[in-house]
C-alpha cells in the first residue's frame, strides 16, 4: 500500500543516522511495513543502506546482519561440520512467501515483526542465537533472540533500539536438527513450528514457535524419554487461539511433531 502519511525519506549511513525523529520508522525490507496502513509513521529511514556484511564467519560462529536477506541466508553454502544448514533452509520455507519476497524481507525485520510463526524467530530461537542490539546512546547489549520475543507480535527493543545482528554459536551449528511444521491450509501460515537439535556433547534442545505466542524452548542434558518430552510440551504455557489455529489444536499437533523429532534424532526405525 502507499504510505501517505510518509514525507520524509532518509538512507542511513552510520550510526548517527539511526537517531530517529517523532514520527521516523526503520524500514528494512519493507515487506510489513508497506502491506498495510501505517498512520502513525511520517518518515522512513532505510537501514540495508548501512552496507552491513549479511554474513560473517566468526571463530565462533556466524554473524548475520539484521539486513540480510532472508533468501541469502537461505543460500548458505554448506560447511564442513556444520550439520545444522538444512534448518535454515526448512525455517526459510516455512514462511511461505513468493522470491520476491524472499529476495528483499530481512532476518532482522522478520524477527523484529516478531510474528509468533515469524521464521527467523524459529531458527534463531533453535541454534540459540543472540541478539546484538544497538541502543540510541551509543551502547550496545547482547541478548537471547528468544527473550528478546515477548509475544505474538511484540518484543523487548526499547524506542530507538536497533536490532543490529543475531549471532549463532558454532556448537549449534555443528549439531543434528530435525524440523517439523504444520499449517491448517496448505498454503497457510504457520500453525505450529517445531525443531530439535542434538548438540556434540549430547544435550539436546527442543525449539516450539507458532503454536506459543512467543519461543518455547526445552532443554535437556540428553534426548528425553517420549513420556517425559510430550509431558513438557503440552504443559509448557502460551498455546493461544486465533484464525490459523485453536490452542487445544496447537497443543495437540505440537506434541505429535515434537515426538516425531525426538524419534528422528534418536535414529529409530521408520523416522526420517
Ligand atoms: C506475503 C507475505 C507473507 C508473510 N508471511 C509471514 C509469515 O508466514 N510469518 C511471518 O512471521 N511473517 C510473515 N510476513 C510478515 C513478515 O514479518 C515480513 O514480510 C518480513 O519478514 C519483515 O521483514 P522486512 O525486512 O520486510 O521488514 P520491514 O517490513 O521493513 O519491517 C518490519 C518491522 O520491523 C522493524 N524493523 C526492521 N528491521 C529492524 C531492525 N534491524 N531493528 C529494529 N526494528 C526493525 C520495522 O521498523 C518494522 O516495524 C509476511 C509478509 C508478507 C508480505
Amino acid at each position: 500500500v502507499d504510505l501517505d502519511t510518509v514525507a520524509s525519506y532518509r538512507s542511513a549511513r552510520d550510526r548517527a543516522d539511526l537517531s530517529l525523529a517523532p514520527g521516523e520508522r526503520l524500514l528494512a525490507g519493507g515487506t510489513w511495513l508497506f502491506s498495510e496502513p501505517q498512520p502513525d509513521v511520517t518518515g522512513l529511514v532505510d537501514l540495508t543502506t548501512m552496507g552491513w556484511p549479511a554474513i560473517e564467519e566468526m571463530p565462533d560462529g556466524l554473524r548475520v546482519a539484521a539486513t540480510c536477506s532472508i533468501a541469502e541466508l537461505a543460500a548458505l553454502a554448506p560447511r564442513p561440520g556444520w550439520e545444522a544448514r538444512p534448518l535454515v533452509r526448512e525455517c526459510a520455507n516455512a514462511l511461505l512467501m513468493s522470491f520476491k519476497v524472499a529476495g528483499i524481507a530481512t532476518v532482522g525485520g522478520n524477527i523484529c515483526r516478531a510474528f509468533a510463526a515469524a521464521a527467523m524467530v524459529h531458527l534463531a530461537v533453535a541454534l540459540d542465537a543472540t541478539a546484538v542490539v544497538w541502543t540510541p546512546d551509543g551502547g550496545q547489549y547482547r541478548q537471547a533472540v528468544a527473550d528478546l520475543i515477548t509475544g505474538n507480535g511484540t518484543h523487548s527493543l526499547a524506542d530507538g533500539e536497533v536490532l543490529r545482528a543475531i549471532e549463532i554459536p558454532l556448537h549449534a551449528l555443528r549439531a543434528r536438527t530435525a524440523f517439523r511444521k504444520i499449517a491448517l491450509a496448505a498454503l497457510g501460515r504457520s500453525g505450529a513450528v517445531v525443531s530439535g537439535r542434538v548438540d556434540d556433547d549430547g544435550a539436546a534442545v527442543f525449539a516450539i514457535t507458532a503454536a506459543t505466542a512467543r519461543p518455547t524452548v526445552l532443554r535437556y542434558p540428553a534426548l528425553p524419554t517420549a513420556a517425559r518430552l510430550r509431558n513438557d510440551a503440552t504443559s509448557a504455557g502460551g498455546y493461544y487461539s486465533d484464525p490459523l489455529g485453536a490452542a487445544d489444536w496447537r497443543r495437540g499437533v505440537t506434541a505429535v511433531l515434537i515426538e516425531e523429532i525426538r524419534a528422528e534424532l534418536a535414529g529409530e526405525p521408520g523416522t526420517r
